[in-house]
């Protein structure tokens, strides 16, 4: 069984998440080409607060750039995005409230674990006892406390996936942002970093945006599930919908849907 309970109350208590402080999503019109071809197309949809939706699709329909675009490391062509009632998309990254983890870590080597999860608050100017408290909490949680003075290197790939989880904890995000993190384990730890994933979500109630292309990851994770084609939305819906109603042909051979 995933995660120490002890280290989740301290989670749940340094991470005070007030009800007025949660945010959902609105993404409007939004477009996005690169070298004069369209990757997003028009896109439009709302999440909302506390919400777990996963987009889902197959490799290179657009779910990285459109989660990079909301995160701020891609621009926006066209459409707004508002997380909370803030406009964000001409906002730099650290100005947004969100937290992303990637499928490879991007974990900084030459700094020790302690650092890495540190750095970005340290950037922010956040008190150092205030830092050390979050990143032993997030730390514990995710049984990672012994490896606080190591560096990446020295780490298992599951052992990393669990500190870029843990450093997106300690920024306490308004949104957290997940492209594919599941990708690069092997299936028992997938299994187990995708229960603590839902952990996660379950005990600070915060928005996430969760994606991936695997269908059984989608359908176990998500309140919603938004299915993207070619930079278009092809169906939002539970997961239940998605696999019992598909809107199309499309949807429906992806999930793999009974016919
Ligand atoms: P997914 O994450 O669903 O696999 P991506 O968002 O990574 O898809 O990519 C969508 C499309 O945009 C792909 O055709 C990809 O080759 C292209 N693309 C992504 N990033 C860039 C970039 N920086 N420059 C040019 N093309 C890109
Ligand atoms: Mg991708």
């Amino acid at each position: 069984h995933p995660l120490t309970s002890e280290g989740w109350d301290r989670i749940t208590q340094t991470n005070n998440v007030s009800e007025d402080s949660l945010a959902g999503v609105t993404l409007t019109g939004v477009s996005k080409r690169f070298g004069g071809v369209a990757v997003i197309r028009n896109l439009s949809l709302d999440i909302a607060a506390r919400e777990f939706v996963v987009f889902l699709g197959p490799s290179g329909c657009g779910k990285s750039t459109l989660l990079r675009m909301i995160a701020g490391l891609e621009t926006v062509d066209e459409g707004e995005i508002r997380i909370g009632d803030r406009r964000v998309d001409t906002l730099p990254p650290g100005e947004r409230g969100v937290a992303m983890v990637f499928q490879h870590y991007a974990l900084y080597p030459h700094m020790t674990i302690r650092d890495n999860m540190a750095f970005g608050l340290r950037n922010i100017g956040t008190a150092a006892d205030e830092i050390a408290a979050r990143v032993e909490a997030a730390a514990q949680s995710l049984e990672i406390g012994h490896l606080l003075d190591r560096k990446p290197g020295q780490l298992s790939g599951g052992q990393r996936q669990r500190v870029a989880i843990a450093r997106a904890i300690v920024k306490q995000p308004e949104l957290f942002l997940f492209d594919e993190p599941l990708s690069n384990l092997d299936a028992a730890l997938r299994v187990r970093t995708r229960l603590e994933l839902a952990q996660l979500h379950q005990r600070l109630g915060t928005t996430m945006i969760f994606v991936t292309h695997d269908q059984v990851e989608a359908m176990t994770l998500a309140d919603r599930i938004v299915v993207l084609n070619d930079g278009r939305v092809e169906q939002v819906g539970t997961p239940m919908d998605i696999y019992l109603r598909p809107a199309s042909l499309f949807v429906a051979t992806f999930v793999g849907s009974p016919t």
